[in-house]
């Protein structure tokens, strides 16, 4: 946490002080460049006023004017840097400031042509110096103006404000560095609550809960999401604890049964038919265990996702088939008739083996709590959109509305004591509701209590995609 705020600050901080540094060469340059432009627009001033008082002495030499220490615009001429050089770069003229100095080096082609051309130079004593250059034609003869003006003052202006701004600098980063520190500070004190906060929920008290501010930011909804993946994780884990607690008592109870059976057994000598007897009701606990086992095996690993489907295009009515012909013998043990009907040409997309076992959940609930001699249907149709639907009715009690809203929970049964004959643990239709769920379609009860049962399964025309 305290890196993150030092990080914080010190971004801030950095980019705060590029955004004034580059905010200072921009203006720095703006002003020096404004500068010059005024220097260059004097010079230009000062040229036009000194080409007026050249002339050509009797000896041919250049000269300036008798009064020009008098005339009043050339006053300031004294003060400038003067120099005039012939077309071929001799000089032939060069005023007292300069001092003996050259005002720039050789003539460039083109220098001072067609107006005036201006650029910087350096005199010999090192003095920056802006400089104008114009050609004129004296008397016949061309000729070459330099006048410059001493850049010194400038440059000196801008190692002011560079001065300035370098003490400024560090003063506004320091303050604006210890204003972001308060800043990020503050920002992240609820993160750090909340951290503290989440450190003391374990597995014990998952039913706690992320205190949430109020104020609708970030931090809220942050908090929000934390405390919905709580909310997951405590029904996981509560769903966890109860099936591991419906689990071992379903497990329990045939192997009591077949330890008790062996014990009687054991107490007395019997009869090869007496002991035939007593493995064969310890076998059929031990099938129950079996398939028990089986559900339990199949839960689990769907629970943990790692059940692949294996997709396949079939007929609908050749799997309501199967599925009724492996409950035959069951049935006809009840004296019961399971008829399937329905649309020959309708086609299934999913895996073929979970939603055979499926249908086979329901058609076994049908056998199990239908009354011997009972009728039960398997129909195939259409739906509008596409898909199918496969029922499967019985003329059995029913179930009664309460109890139909949860026949779909693991382990539930409606009848707790019926479960010893009836051989189910209250897993096949909470089996049947995930295979048709993982195929995109949905399993419901659709009758009304009394009238027997009629499960409907709706599977879509094709398989949703994982993602
Ligand atoms: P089980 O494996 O014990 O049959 P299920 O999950 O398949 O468990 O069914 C849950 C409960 O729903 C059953 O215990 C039973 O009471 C009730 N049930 C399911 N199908 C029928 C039916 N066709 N007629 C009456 N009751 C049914």
């Amino acid at each position: 946490m305290r890196r993150v705020r030092t990080r914080l600050t010190l971004w801030y901080v950095f980019v705060l002080a590029s955004v004034l540094l580059l905010s200072w060469v921009l203006t720095a340059s703006f002003l020096f460049l404004q500068l010059r432009g005024q220097l260059d627009h004097y010079a230009i001033q000062d040229i036009e006023t000194v080409e007026g008082l050249l002339y050509f002495d009797a000896r041919g030499d250049l000269s300036v004017r008798e009064d020009y220490h008098n005339h009043a615009a050339s006053k300031q001429v004294i003060d400038r840097l003067f120099e005039v050089r012939s077309a071929q770069g001799g000089v032939l003229y060069r005023n007292e400031r300069l001092d003996g100095q050259a005002l720039g080096d050789k003539l460039l082609p083109g220098e001072g042509e067609g107006g005036y051309s201006a650029r910087s130079v350096r005199l010999a004593d090192g003095t920056p110096v802006r400089m104008v250059s114009r050609r004129h034609t004296l008397d016949g003869r061309p000729l070459v103006l330099r006048l410059g003006y001493s850049e010194e003052a400038i440059l000196g202006r801008l190692r002011e404000f560079g001065l300035a701004s370098l003490l400024a600098l560090p003063l506004i980063v320091a303050l604006v560095g210890f204003g972001s520190y308060l800043l990020a500070k503050r920002a992240l004190r609820p993160l750090e609550e909340m951290a503290c906060r989440a450190e003391e929920i374990t597995s014990e008290r998952l039913s706690e809960r992320l205190p949430i501010g109020g104020a609708g930011d970030e931090m809220d909804h942050l908090a929000t999401v934390f405390n919905n993946l709580l909310a997951r994780l405590e029904q996981s884990f509560e769903q966890l604890r109860r099936f591991t607690s419906d689990a071992s008592h379903e497990l329990r109870t045939p192997l009591a049964s077949i330890r008790s059976v062996g014990e009687v057994a054991l107490e007395k000598d019997g009869t090869r038919a007496e002991y035939r007897d007593t493995i064969g009701s310890m076998l059929e606990e031990v099938n129950r265990l079996t398939a028990l086992v089986d559900n339990l095996l199949t839960i689990a690993r769907a629970d943990a996702g790692r059940i692949a489907l294996h997709p396949a295009v079939f007929s609908a009515i050749g799997l309501a088939r199967e599925a009724a012909g492996l409950l035959d013998i069951l049935a006809e043990e009840k004296e019961q008739r399971i008829t399937v009907r329905g649309d020959e040409a309708l086609t299934l997309t999913g895996d073929r083996v979970f939603l055979r076992q499926a249908l086979v959940n329901i058609i076994h609930n049908a056998v199990k709590h239908s009354p011997v001699g009972g009728a039960i249907s398997v129909n195939v149709q259409g739906d509008p959109l596409g898909g199918v639907r496969l029922e499967v009715a019985d003329n059995g009690p029913g179930i009664a509305p309460e109890h139909a809203e949860r026949i779909f929970d693991r382990f539930y049964r409606v009848d707790q004591s019926r479960s010893r004959d009836g051989g189910g643990a209250g897993l096949g239709l909470s089996i049947a509701q995930w295979a048709v769920r993982m195929h995109g379609g949905r399993i419901q009860l659709i009758t009304a209590p009394g009238e027997g049962c009629t499960f409907q399964m709706s599977l879509p025309p094709a398989m949703p995609t994982k993602n």
